[in-house]
């Protein structure tokens, strides 16, 4: 991918080859799937970052609070959800501007990793995320929890792909609609957990990826 890395910047796509994954969880905050996810991970003690829309931080900030309370890793996912491809430089930069600082004003945690929306980088990411000290993520592979396929398929899906160093796309919130159901996943969560360390893996924290060592 060393072609596209030249022209939308590196993003980390997985984590060393060792029994370690990474969940990941985006568009939140959200009201019912936060806290049931939270609550599954502080149960577990299990690590997990969490790509938040800036919208949905000032809506819910604190819920964004009881995210970094935790001590789980945030990060910018925009400040609203937006394909980043085809926007020009002002708004892009606009765009992850807004969703840091209400990140940093409601939870007094300065992000330090981005996420692009649907994966669409653009070609203004890589000195704007530069400028922000950002480390940009993707991820290993996703379930499409956001199509609501059933928990047991949810699970199913996470359990088939794991590999070592996977970083896992899932979804706490709705990019678009503060209210959209995430309970699928935060209802899977408890046994992606369980299945993952019945295979051996443990659960790593994003931070360990940071500056793109690993990419
Ligand atoms: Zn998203």
């Amino acid at each position: 991918m060393m072609g596209l890395d030249l022209i939308f910047g590196s993003s980390v796509e997985r984590g060393p080859k060792s029994r370690r994954i990474y969940l990941t969880f985006d568009d939140g905050p959200n009201e019912r799937a936060t806290p049931a996810i939270l609550e599954t991970l502080a149960g577990e003690r299990v690590p997990a970052a969490f790509f938040m829309v800036g919208d949905h931080v000032r809506r819910f900030p604190m819920l964004a609070r009881r995210v970094a309370d935790a001590g789980h890793e945030i990060g910018n996912h925009t400040e609203h959800h937006r394909k980043l491809l085809l926007l020009d430089r002002r708004t892009v930069r606009r765009e992850l501007e807004s969703a840091h600082e209400a990140i940093v004003g409601e939870t007094g945690v300065r992000p330090r990793t981005f996420r692009a929306p649907h994966g669409h980088r653009s070609i203004f990411l890589k000195s704007i995320a530069a400028d922000l000290r950002y480390t940009v993520f993707g991820w290993t592979f996703g379930v499409f929890d956001t199509a609501l396929p059933g928990v047991e398929t949810i699970r199913r899906r996470v359990r088939k792909r794991l590999r070592p160093g996977a970083i896992v796309l899932l979804h706490d919130g709705d990019g678009y609609d503060p209210k959209g159901d995430r309970m699928q996943t935060a209802l899977a969560l408890p046994e992606i957990i369980k299945d993952a360390r019945e295979r051996g893996y443990e659960f790593g924290s994003l931070a360990e990826l940071h500056n793109g060592t690993h990419s």
